[in-house]
């Protein structure tokens, strides 16, 4: 399900955050509950804890939370306060100091933060920092913010970081460890979740309710949009840093691929928009077959609903491997498609002879829908029905997901009939745009620009042909 995508981008980041407060231990309820956010990045992750005299400590590393974050490192994470991100990124900016949260020491003392989203206008920002002295750690857009609030106007860390927010454009879910405090913030328009929770004495902010009920904590509600949450051992204050956008734009993709089926997101169980989804696409595209598999395991509730509908049995005819990683040494004598064959083996039982509608959440190169297949047919599917429960992905996104460029987006180079072919299979529906929206309650309160173009921030079309990273290597200054 995860792919290559283009090796050069530190840009266009999927994540995860975590925060626990007033709890003893803060460090191990945030690890523990960074197992449940994997799937939102699995390149790296840390954990910033702050004592009860005010010093930080933290622990980064590339690799899953699960080899990083060890009874050992947890035990050098002292304190009632604690944040921690998991990061997605690609090969080039890999490495540990683009890894969060990020730690800094200024005028007001300590700082931890950690971000998800994609700020648009960092790239601009950056640049004119960078033009009056700044000196950057990171090729993170995350660490513009940090700067602004360094250099905003107001003392108290609160105002600064609403001074911040008011510079900064795009998407971001953020939790910010102070000396005293954990602040979450989430940006006017809410792209990207954040929630809250409740443990013991104290709270929990996260990316999803799945890392809220991995540690123990009652879910509480959202992190609104344009909402500042300050938490402390003593209790919970909110303050507006902004007034939510009219319409929001809760990034329609969560729903659709990139959060748990188990978690609550934009108000709803992922799990029941997706079976939406499903019985919608079997409206749209019904299929004459025998049996009905998903593309495990973000498709999983979408062919459920599809199985529903169409009456055709819901069967596992796929297995994914849960232990690859995403780099492997790939035998010499591996052959082709090694790559999806690694993450995925088909249950010949379950396909022999079969009519079979394959049903996937998304298609955005359509290289790994393609291999996948060839397997099945290999597998002795007599008939492939190729269903997608979204509509064709023709537009990178710029708010947190990462996507390809539009030239390898497959949407956006060739017409359904030119895919279908491309797929080799015998018929092909996307489920269509009025139809996924009408699978949201607040169907107006979802960006789509993934499938439409239509961008609700303004964006920079720069920073995805050429991220920080890459000016840096080629001795360019950024945003020059
Ligand atoms: P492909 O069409 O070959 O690029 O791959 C489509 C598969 O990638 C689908 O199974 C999706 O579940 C999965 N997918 C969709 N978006 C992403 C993303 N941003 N990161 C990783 N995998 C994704």
């Amino acid at each position: 399900m995860n792919n290559s995508w283009s090796p050069d981008k530190t840009w266009n980041e999927e994540c995860g955050v975590l925060a626990a407060v007033g709890v003893p231990h803060a460090a191990e309820i945030v690890a523990l509950g960074l197992h449940a956010l994997q799937h939102r990045g699995q390149e790296a992750t840390g954990v910033v804890s702050c004592d009860d005299q005010g010093g930080f400590h933290s622990h980064k590393g590339i690799g899953l939370v699960s080899d990083v974050h060890r009874d050992a490192t947890l035990a050098q994470l002292p304190g009632q306060l604690a944040i921690g991100h998991n990061r997605y990124s690609t090969a080039g900016g890999l490495t540990l100091e683009n890894t969060q949260p990020l730690r800094v020491v200024y005028r007001g003392g300590s700082l931890a933060l950690a971000h998800n989203g994609n700020l648009t206008n960092a790239r601009v920002l950056r640049a004119g920092l960078e033009e009056s002295g700044s000196i950057f750690q990171t090729t993170l857009d995350t660490e513009v913010f940090l700067h602004l609030v360094a250099l905003a106007t107001n003392d108290s860390i609160e105002d600064a970081l609403i001074e911040a927010a008011r510079q900064v454009e795009g998407a971001y879910s953020v939790v910010v460890l102070t000396q005293e405090s954990v602040i979450a913030m989430r940006d006017p328009h809410g792209f990207r979740p954040l929630c809250l929770g409740r443990l013991g004495d104290g709270y929990v902010v996260a990316s999803e309710t799945c890392a809220l009920d991995l540690v123990g904590a009652d879910f509480l509600r959202e992190v609104e949009p344009g909402e500042m949450v300050i938490l402390d051992p003593q209790g919970m204050r909110s303050r507006r840093a902004m007034a939510p956008a009219q319409p929001l734009q809760h990034c329609i993709f969560e729903h659709i691929y990139f959060s748990r089926p188990d978690s609550r997101v934009f108000g709803e169980t992922v799990d029941r928009v997706r079976r939406r989804l499903g019985r919608k696409l079997a409206q749209e595209h019904p299929a004459d077959a025998d049996v009905v598999i998903a593309v495990p395991d973000s498709s999983n509730s979408i062919a459920l609903g599809y199985s529903e509908i169409s009456g055709i049995p819901f069967e596992l005819g796929l297995i994914r491997n849960h232990y690859v990683g995403r780099t492997f040494i790939q035998p010499m004598q591996a052959g082709r498609d090694f790559g999806v064959r690694v993450k995925f083996n088909p249950v010949r039982e379950v396909l022999d002879g079969k009519r079979v509608v394959v049903v996937d959440d998304s298609i955005v190169r359509g290289t790994t829908s393609r291999k996948l297949v060839n397997l099945l047919r290999r597998a002795g599917a007599s008939e492939v029905h190729f269903r997608v429960g979204s509509p064709p992905v023709t537009h990178p996104c710029f708010y947190g997901i990462d996507t390809p460029s539009r030239r390898e987006l497959i949407g956006a180079q060739k017409s359904v009939e030119e895919i279908r072919a491309y797929l080799a299979v015998d018929s092909l529906g996307y489920l269509s745009l009025d139809g996924m929206l009408a699978c949201e309650q607040e169907p107006q309160r979802y960006c789509r620009a993934c499938f439409t173009g239509r961008y609700p921030v303004t964006i920079d079309p720069e920073a995805s042909k050429l991220s920080i990273e890459q000016m840096r290597r080629s001795g360019a200054g950024a945003g020059r």
